[in-house]
């Protein structure tokens, strides 16, 4: 587990959160949201965290 291996070259970090990802959580990177009215991250994959102040979206709003 803890040791490097060859299959480390697959895991690319996500474009979006830049957490190296399993082939479990693929869809959560990469699959488009249709979120609604906020353009700025509607169409990101689930796992995008939209700073924008006045984001209204369940999904992707910046928490903290
Ligand atoms: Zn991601
Ligand atoms: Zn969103
Ligand atoms: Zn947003």
């Amino acid at each position: 587990m803890s040791q490097p291996s060859t299959s480390e070259v697959e895991r690319l970090p996500c474009l979006y959160c830049g957490e190296r990802y399993g082939p479990d959580e693929v869809a959560r990177h990469t699959e488009p949201v249709e979120c609604g009215p906020c353009i700025t991250c509607v169409g990101k994959p689930a796992c995008f965290e939209c700073r924008l102040m006045y984001c209204v979206c369940g999904v992707h709003r910046y928490d903290g």
